[in-house]
């Protein structure tokens, strides 16, 4: 049995801040009982996302891993969170362990804790939960009584810089692999938790899910390093598990609906919508993004099961706001269909449609319209990413300026004051003139819109973030800009625009400095030795780094300095350095199914486009030719897209 810490725990709430987040029950949550299992062995995870409630409620692939799990009878799932700092001390006072917001459960009775990371900010988050978990931190110290720790989400495609705080990694798509993980569990706890031939039972368990060959066990793979600090080999240290661990893909996203029964907070949230996923993966090219490079190919949801997602979602909610979530989701085949029919289908039922990203194209235009008929209008934001044109080709986003101009031209015409833009900064090979460029195309966006729209009153945000090179991607060895240069670029950047009498009022500016991107860079593309930076800056109270106002950059410079003390490594090394093709990478082991060739010769393209040497263009697979970024044969999968020709009918009147 597991007891609820809930009678110790609601003494104190009322002394906390957002008491609400800690109490659970909300819509559509799921309480089983300890041993659920019909029969036989019930296989019990705690679900994290680490990030404070507000954040991670939302976050879609838990809410379906949660209803994927629960489903089963014979598994148990229950979800925890970041606690914030206030309750933190309380539960360090009363010794109050980190608990399930579900049952109240200690996360350290379960068999597993699978988290989910977004972005590797997280890491410290993740160090605490354990800790206040009474889970030891490294996990050669855990026996059998404690949970097995499982990474996903896009930050395991490199889980290196934490392989010595979690007990595996998960690549890819969860839904499937977290039932063959839970089996794997099942069976070793129904033999009575065997050994094997194994030194541990634990290990005997490890032994069973890398066996698989989808699950990473760090482990079982040992690392050596050269003189020159770069890493010179990553080997198993077993015969019987795989070279490379594969990413896991999903391929009929219609067979899997989810979430089916979307959890409505209790508490406020970044997201006060319920989103259905129009599509997965994106073949669209842009060389910076490790989102659409590790989630090839592209899968799309039928027009069919898209529409039955959101009647259903909308019945067992309440929410009055759909988003139409994906990569990109006005590139899915029948985008058109799906908006036109819902809005016909809402009409008049206070039910809202919004599209979070969209392609800079007119048709935006047209589907903005349609979302926007039976609700109130949101923003457009629109992503050229790169300042000039010049620095677009190089990331392979080919949005040319006349592009970018027609659609808010179209935007500002169809009665929309306010346009977002969104670029990065520190792209390899930018300069300070690429940069400057944000501020021309600024300029030139309001004066088509006073011109299209005859009033004066519009407007036009720039938000600028800054590049963070990723693991996966054909940006995988540039070198990362150094955050002073990036804040000098800005500063120049802002300058320009404010210095502007008839348009940089207009304009808004949208920037946090660049060290946060320092460190992510550090995580992004490091070793098993940045472990040791990341358990220091915990140990000295680092928490909710993705928080600006927890986030301490010095805190993270001082912890790297002593932890990479001796290593002949340093920051500099892991972020600002520019890597060679013989290199082996810290995630090279770790198969996304993209050929290593491929992305270096795409990588190369690149820097031919940069220096004008070459002016090749990486079109979208979907309707071109297969280009052979590896991918589909590796993986055994292929793109599937519609269209299929169908549409939704008015919804019945029961
Ligand atoms: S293998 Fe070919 S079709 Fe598949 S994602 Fe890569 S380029 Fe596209």
């Amino acid at each position: 049995m597991s007891a609820s810490v809930f009678p110790v725990l609601e003494a104190h709430l009322p002394s906390v801040s957002k008491p609400i987040q800690y109490v659970g029950g909300e819509l559509n949550s799921t309480v089983k009982e300890w041993d659920c299992a019909p029969e036989g062995p019930t296989v019990r995870w705690t679900l994290m996302y680490p990030d404070a409630y507000e954040v991670g409620l939302p976050n879609q692939g838990v809410q379906i891993l949660y209803e994927v799990l629960n489903e089963r009878p014979w598994i148990l799932a229950e979800r925890t969170y970041a606690v914030w700092p206030d309750l933190e001390a309380v539960m360090r006072e009363h010794d109050i362990p980190q608990f399930t917001v579900d049952a109240h459960r200690p996360i350290g009775d379960f068999d597993l804790l699978g988290l989910s990371f977004s972005t590797e900010l997280g890491y410290t988050n993740m160090l605490n939960a354990l800790d206040l978990g009474r889970i030891p931190l490294h996990a050669v110290d855990r026996t059998e009584d404690h949970p097995v720790v499982i990474a996903g989400g896009h930050a395991a495609f490199n889980p290196e810089p934490i392989a010595d705080f979690i007990d595996a990694a998960v690549l890819g798509d969860g839904e499937e692999i977290v039932l063959a993980i839970s089996e794997v569990v099942r069976d070793w706890k129904r033999q009575g938790r065997p050994a094997g031939e194994m030194a541990s039972p634990r290990l005997e368990l490890l032994r069973r899910l890398a066996v698989t060959g989808n699950v990473y066990v760090p482990r079982f793979y040992d690392v050596a390093y050269g003189e020159d600090g770069a890493i010179a080999s990553v080997v198993p240290n077993r015969a019987d598990v795989p070279e490379r661990v594969r990413k896991h893909t999903l391929m009929d996203l219609d067979a899997w609906p989810y979430p089916a029964k979307p959890l409505v907070p209790l508490a406020e949230t970044v997201h006060e919508r319920f989103s259905v996923e129009i599509f997965r993966g994106c073949t669209r090219g842009c060389r910076f993004c490790q989102a659409g490079m590790i989630t090839r190919p592209v899968r799309e949801r039928s027009i069919q099961t898209v529409g039955a997602m959101v009647e259903n979602g909308i019945r067992k909610t309440g929410f009055e706001e759909v988003g139409l979530l994906s990569l990109s989701s006005a590139d899915h085949t029948e985008i058109g269909e799906i908006a036109t029919d819902l809005a016909d289908r809402y009409e008049d039922q206070n039910v809202s449609l919004s599209l979070p990203s969209t392609r800079v194209d007119a048709f935006n235009i047209t589907l903005a319209n349609e979302f926007s008929r039976n609700g109130r209008r949101s923003g457009l934001t629109f992503a050229p990413e790169g300042g000039s044109e010049r620095m677009r080709k190089v990331i392979n986003k080919m949005v040319t300026e006349d592009d970018l101009i027609r659609t808010v031209a179209a935007a500002y015409s169809h009665g929309w004051r306010q346009v977002k833009l969104y670029f990065m900064c520190g792209l390899p090979t930018e300069t300070d003139e690429d940069v400057l460029q944000i501020a021309e195309l600024a300029k030139r966006v309001i004066a088509t819109g006073r011109e299209v729209s005859g009033r004066n009153d519009i407007r036009c945000t720039v938000s600028i973030g800054g590049f963070v090179p990723k693991p996966h991607t054909p940006f995988q060895w540039a070198a990362q800009l150094d955050h002073e240069t990036t804040d000098e670029r800005l500063r120049k950047l802002r300058e320009e625009v404010r210095a502007d009498k008839r348009y940089g009022r207009a304009i808004g500016f949208r920037y946090h400095d660049g060290k946060p991107g320092a460190v992510e860079g550090l995580l992004s593309r490091g070793d098993r030795r940045v472990g040791r930076v990341i358990e220091a800056v915990w140990r000295d109270g680092g928490r909710f780094d993705g928080w600006s106002e927890h986030f301490s950059y010095d805190r993270w410079m001082a912890a790297a300095d002593e932890a990479l003390a001796g290593t002949g490594v340093d920051v500099a090394w892991y972020t600002t350095r520019e890597r060679g093709y013989d290199e082996v990478l810290p995630w090279d082991h770790l198969d996304s199914g993209l050929d290593k060739d491929w992305l270096w010769a795409d990588w190369e393209d690149a820097l031919a486009v940069a220096d004008g040497s070459a002016d090749v263009e990486v079109e979208d697979c979907r309707w071109t030719p297969c280009y052979d970024c590896g991918v589909c044969p590796e993986m055994g999968t292929e793109i599937q897209i519609g269209p299929t020709g169908q549409r939704l009918l008015p919804l019945s009147v029961v």
